[in-house]
């Protein structure tokens, strides 16, 4: 296997994207376009991004209005119809949404495509809800009379999406936003315009009405704060840093919006000294380097106990030395760029901490500089040990580093998975029924494993997390809980 620092080899012709485009009640050509640029070699340019102006975000409210009228009218079944449309012809142009995710945020292609392939069977999923049944009947204290719930859409909602599942999280919102009779203002992520345009174009290319999907691409400072604030957005479901997701949730709460924040982890998975250890450690690699580390369920500490602590560092470090590093289209790469250069700074500044704080190096540790990686934005694999503080055991440091500490048992496991602020996800591995079950019963993150990734999602389970990981109800198979209004209805027969 060659090593991480070894040359690979950067693709001479990139595949040509389409333009990024504004959709705010029909497609629009914008003069005021940015330059999109491949993170793996910022020489390259990949595509072009329009920038929505506010004017252009207060007419997208306006016309999701309309469409909102619009697309509730649709029976529900009918717009079942149309979300699984959407998904077949998802899945006919999977091939498209994954090398234009790859191209925008790094990340190697086989992942793009597993995550086009997710977003098929969500979209799937929730094209079937209008059949669900909805709610329950009760009885009335009077004669002749009785009630039953209803759930109703909930108007207008504003989506903010992050980069790194640039086509898996807007269609996991998107939609069941539609199924259930919603109309959706998209704002994606500035790093990831074109995937969310190709995106877009599915849904409208199976039947939801052009003013029922809008898409404003552009600077969350010129267009963020209309998603939030115009009178007629009745919910905003974001997902994002635990940062940003506070700041809108105070600030569409405050307004008395709806709102659902899905946002930052820092993921414990632990290895017990009776674990299957080869298990156990495919996990660390796909859930703490899978996608460089850029995901919010990353496994980013490993709570290791002390009588496999020896063996684990010493073969998770060969195995980190053996990760390839290189653009996401190369062939065998499994180690992409950060997404942009700040997501890089803020990864090394977090690096920097965590090193100050106590942590040991013992992989990786630097920027990629090969001479062909030196254009884009690499960092090395990088395997921390060191004590259960400071930066690396406690910050979301959003990259391909995962730090390693030593645990006397299950109590303190559970303790230390329990002490940081975030609350996404966990997992244990562990051959032991009571260690495991206390981790489950014990442990406090929305989404807990046993023997699994901390990575993954279903789409009929609910996603989510608790403490600082999210604000709301949970996503996928809670979707309900957000998009519709549960109403009662009180009816007299006779008067
Ligand atoms: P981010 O918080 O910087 O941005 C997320 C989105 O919010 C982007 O579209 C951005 O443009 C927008 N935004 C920023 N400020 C805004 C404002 N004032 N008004 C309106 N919109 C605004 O996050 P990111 O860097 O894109 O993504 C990485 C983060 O996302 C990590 O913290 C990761 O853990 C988290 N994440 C969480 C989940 C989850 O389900 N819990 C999933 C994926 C990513």
């Amino acid at each position: 296997m060659p090593r991480a620092h070894e040359r690979t080899t950067i693709i001479n012709t990139l595949p040509q994207l389409p333009p990024a485009r504004l959709h705010i009640g029909g497609w629009i050509e914008n003069s005021h376009n940015a330059e999109v640029r491949d993170p793996a070699d910022t020489r390259n340019i990949v595509a072009s991004a329009p920038r929505a102006t506010r004017a252009q975000a207060i007419e997208a409210v306006q016309v999701a209005v309309r469409g909102s009228l619009e697309w509730r009218a649709v029976p529900a079944i009918q717009r079942g119809e149309v979300i699984r449309r959407a998904s077949e012809i998802i899945a006919e142009r999977a091939e498209q949404l994954a090398v234009a995710a790859t191209l925008e945020m790094g990340k190697p292609i086989a992942e793009s495509r597993g995550e086009a392939a997710r977003a098929v069977e969500h979209a799937r999923y929730f094209s079937t809800v209008g059949r669900e049944a909805q709610g329950y009947t009760a009885n009335l204290n009077e004669p002749d009379a009785q009630a039953f719930t209803l759930r109703s859409p909930i108007g207008v909602v504003s989506v903010i999406t992050p980069w790194n599942f640039p086509i898996m999280i807007p269609n996991w919102k998107i939609a069941p936003a539609l199924a259930h009779g919603n109309s959706v203002i998209l704002k994606p992520a500035e790093v990831s315009p074109v995937t969310a345009t190709l995106l877009v174009q599915c849904y409208l290319d199976a039947g939801v009405p052009a003013s029922a999907l809008s898409l404003l691409i552009g600077k969350s400072s010129e267009i963020g704060d209309v998603l939030l604030t115009a009178p007629e957005i009745a919910g905003v479901t974001f997902t994002g840093s635990t940062e940003v997701g506070r700041k809108i949730s105070a600030t569409a709460v405050g307004l008395g919006k709806r709102v659902q924040a899905e946002m930052g982890g820092k993921n414990a998975l632990v290895i017990m000294d009776d674990a299957n250890l080869d298990k156990a450690l495919e996990a660390v690699m796909v859930g703490g380097f899978g996608t460089s580390g850029q995901r919010c369920t990353s496994s980013s500490r490993i709570l290791v106990h002390e009588a496999v602590f020896e063996e684990v560092q010493r073969r998770l470090t060969e195995a980190v030395g053996q990760l390839r590093v290189g653009h996401g289209l190369t062939a065998g790469i499994n180690a992409g760029p950060l997404a942009s250069e700040s997501a890089l700074e803020d990864v090394m500044q977090g690096l920097e901490r965590a090193v100050a704080d106590g942590a040991t190096v013992v992989a990786g540790g630097s920027r990629a500089e090969d001479s062909d990686l030196a254009n884009g934005w690499f960092l090395q694999p990088t395997l921390l040990t060191g004590p259960a503080t400071g930066a690396a055991f406690s910050e979301e440091i959003f990259g391909p580093i995962v730090s390693l500490h030593s645990i006397k048992d299950i109590d303190e496991a559970i303790r230390l998975n329990n002490e940081v602020e975030y609350g996404l996800s966990a997992s244990i591995y562990t051959s032991n029924l009571e260690a495991a079950n206390r981790f489950i019963f014990e442990t406090d993150t929305g989404m807990v494993h046993v023997n699994r990734p901390t990575v993954g999602a279903e789409p009929h389970l609910p996603f989510g997390g608790s403490k600082a990981s999210a604000i709301g109800p949970s996503e996928l198979g809670a979707a309900h809980q957000f998009f519709t209004k549960t109403r009662s209805a009180h009816v007299r027969w006779k008067f």
